[in-house]
């Protein structure tokens, strides 16, 4: 499971790379999508969009192989039997589980289903901001408080902008573009605070890669909090990004609410994406793996920003989110140079992100970096 770009390869495409895009001019934040020109992506490091490298496991891409030949079917029997697993795996019934096509269909359901009317959503910045951005444009207004001084997603500060006119409060645990988790605890005492007066979605896009990985997840609190909502992917740690598939728990009549303004009637995914999905939740020893690797490729960041003296807050994902302080040009902008694709905010100015990608992507990356970090 190694990258078909040999070093040596990359070494020679980066010198011969005269003209290179500015990446941040083209890949527009998140929540925005991409703009029409996409430039051509041969030959580049991609660490901009937090993608597994590692995946999909082999057993996802049999299951994809053979229910291509059930592609002449509705995929209803294979939503149905993921749906399954995944309640059993929850210890929930199929009721308690929506599928959809990745988090990013959840969250636009999620803001569709509650902002529809106006009124406010809350939720820190900075984040992912799918929901808000998407709400905003029904008419809801995106009542944000900062993060604090740590960079934590503060849920003192949302606690205060909660109120009459909230119809749904948005909390990202780990949190994108920062990476930090929030203590479980805090959270905890959180959704037992709102979760039974207002529709509360935590996203837990990367919660398998936190330090205490599902066991921090809040899904054990829907039998007792009636308005909270998870949100999953199988994007991350399960490598289907380009499967486009995801899920949702939340109590029945919150599914039924959402699933209602599904346009898809329940089938936003197709059968190949289903099958995949329930052959990767049966394939721990996948899971572990990419884990294990994608922790490895972040400490080789981390352990060298630190003898570089970079700054970067301690991520719970597969991204670190780095001050460009030390560099002596942009980083995105000098990366972009090298033929690797990282991502910056112009909502954070003087941070930037990099996802992680196999050992072999980090070790490139922090060389061709090192040339840029002023000593
Ligand atoms: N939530 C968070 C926090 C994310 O970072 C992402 C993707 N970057 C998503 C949701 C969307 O994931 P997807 O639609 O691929 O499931």
């Amino acid at each position: 499971m190694t990258t078909n770009l040999s070093r040596r390869a990359w070494l020679q495409r980066s010198a011969m790379a005269a003209a290179v895009l500015p990446i941040s001019r083209w890949y527009l934040p998140d929540g925005n999508g991409y703009t029409q020109q996409l430039p051509d992506l041969t030959g580049k490091i991609r660490l901009n969009s937090n993608e597994n490298p590692y995946g999909p496991s082999e057993n996802a891409k049999k299951a994809m192989m053979d229910s291509m030949a059930e592609a002449n079917r509705y995929p209803r029997d294979f939503i149905t039997k993921l749906k399954e697993e995944i309640a059993t795996r929850e210890a929930l019934t199929p009721e308690h589980v929506l599928i959809a096509a990745g988090s990013t269909e959840l969250l636009g359901l999620a803001g569709l289903t509650f902002g529809l009317g106006g009124g406010e959503l809350a939720a820190c910045h900075p984040t992912f901001d799918f929901m808000m951005v998407f709400a905003e444009r029904l008419g809801c207004t995106w009542a944000r408080t900062p993060l604090d001084k740590k960079f934590q997603y503060d849920l003192h500060a949302l606690d205060k902008i909660i109120g009459p006119k909230t119809k749904l409060i948005f909390v990202c645990n780990p949190n994108n573009p920062t990476g930090i988790e929030i203590p479980y605890p805090r959270l905890k005492s959180f959704c037992g605070a709102h979760g039974t007066k207002y529709p509360l979605f935590v996203d837990e896009a990367y919660i398998e890669l936190s330090n205490g990985g599902r066991k921090g997840s809040m899904a054990g609190l829907i039998e007792q909090q009636p308005k909270l909502i998870i949100g999953r992917t199988f994007s991350k740690v399960h490598g289907l990004a380009g499967m486009r598939i995801g899920y949702a728990l939340a109590q029945p009549d919150m599914i039924k609410a959402m699933s209602n303004l599904q346009s898809t009637r329940g089938m936003s995914v197709s059968a190949l994406a289903a099958s995949a999905a329930l052959a990767s939740l049966k394939d721990p020893a996948f899971e572990d793996y990419c884990r294990g690797r994608i922790l490895e490729g972040r400490k080789m960041v981390n352990d060298t920003f630190d003898q570089w003296g970079v700054e970067y807050l301690e991520s719970s994902t597969n991204f670190v989110f780095f001050k460009n302080e030390k560099f002596a040009t942009d980083p995105v902008e000098a990366m972009a140079k090298e033929n690797i694709l990282i991502r910056s905010y112009d909502y954070v100015p003087g941070w930037s992100r990099v996802s992680i990608g196999t050992v072999e992507e980090m070790e490139m990356f922090l060389t061709a970096a090192k040339k840029y970090v002023v000593s």
